[in-house]
């Protein structure tokens, strides 16, 4: 058995099990492009609201070329890595009018890396090419025990069928998520006759292990300055990490002093993930006769209106509920 014949199998049973997806729905290059960069670092459950709240809110490229920043990051809030929303702000402007065919054009765009031109080549171009993230390149080492992922690549694209190869392509990814997983279900799986990790009995083995960059605690004390009903916030400039999005002021502190704010603070701690960092965040709020320098003042109406860190957003439901006399959930 190989890649070439197996892959009818795999054809088979992807069109049979696969999960329904709103993506995979009259799919445009716009939805591929869309889904597949909302779909880097979070689940494909999680992410269906959010595909289909922005597609309801910019249909087109058009209209996320016509729409402001802020709403485009409104619409990200939550799935984090915000350069992303700002990179597909900014590639609407050429791509309303023409959306590349070809792999060079696609990567030449800020946001768009190899992945996701191959994804939109594959599945909105039916192109004879695979995507390869980290689940198709966990199968694929597997079936060809192998760990170069460029071989890995030139031969599945090359035993790949002419006809509907994007579905193959799709059934790569959803075969590693649902079955060629970290502790996989060989037994169900419709490559198992070809899969040489599988036959020799070293599926473990493949694929190596990547280093990962370890990730740096900080602990954070978040001030809100409440000025009558208004609440102070930042709204973060260029180069800075959270660009564009807004954040009340914060003050970084040891581990220790803010054990003792969290034990006092009528705040719930909230911990949220931003790159390489885990933050930990606890909020107080201090009142003040005058605005401060430098801080935004809103109502909390406003507020909620506006484009705010996942961490702070957390902080500022918190916020509500307090002011709501509610108990806050952290
Ligand atoms: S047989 Fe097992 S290891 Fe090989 S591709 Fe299938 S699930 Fe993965």
């Amino acid at each position: 058995m190989s890649f070439k014949t197996d892959q009818e199998s795999l054809r088979k049973w992807f069109l049979q099990t696969k999960r329904e997806f709103p993506w995979r729905n009259q799919i445009t290059p716009y939805k591929v492009w869309i889904s597949e960069v909302m779909l880097q670092q979070t689940r494909a459950d999680v992410v269906v609201d959010y595909f289909e709240r922005w597609m309801q809110l910019f249909p087109t490229i058009q209209d996320l070329k016509n729409a402001p920043l802020e709403s485009v990051l409104k619409a990200w809030e939550g799935l984090g890595y915000y350069s992303r929303a700002r990179n597909i702000h900014k590639a609407a402007e050429s791509l309303a009018s023409y959306f590349p065919k070809d792999f060079s054009s696609l990567i030449s765009i800020k946001g768009i890396g190899a992945y996701t031109a191959n994804a939109i080549l594959s599945f909105a171009f039916h192109e004879k090419v695979i995507a390869m993230d980290a689940n198709v390149e966990r199968v694929l080492c597997r079936y060809f025990a192998l760990h170069d992922l460029k071989e890995i690549k030139k031969r599945a694209e090359g035993d790949l069928s002419p006809f509907h190869p994007f579905e193959i392509a799709e059934a790569l990814i959803e075969l590693g998520a649902t079955i060629c997983k970290k502790k996989p279900e060989c037994e169900n799986c419709p490559l198992s006759k070809g899969c040489l990790a599988y036959k020799n009995g070293s599926i473990l083995q493949y694929p190596l292990a990547k280093k990962r960059k370890q990730t740096q605690e900080v602990f954070i004390e978040v001030q809100i300055y409440q000025y009558k009903e208004l609440f102070g916030v930042n709204k973060k400039g260029k180069n800075e990490l959270f660009q564009d999005l807004y954040l009340f002021h914060e003050n970084r502190v040891s581990k220790e002093i803010f054990l003792k704010i969290t034990a006092k603070s009528l705040f719930k701690k909230v911990v949220a993930t931003a790159t390489f960092y885990r933050f930990h965040l606890i909020a107080n709020l201090i009142e003040i006769d005058q605005p401060l320098e430098g801080l935004e003042f809103y109502s909390l109406k406003e507020c909620l209106k506006k484009s705010f860190s996942s961490g702070h957003k957390r902080i500022l439901h918190q916020l509500v509920s307090i002011k709501e006399n509610k108990e806050c959930i952290p």
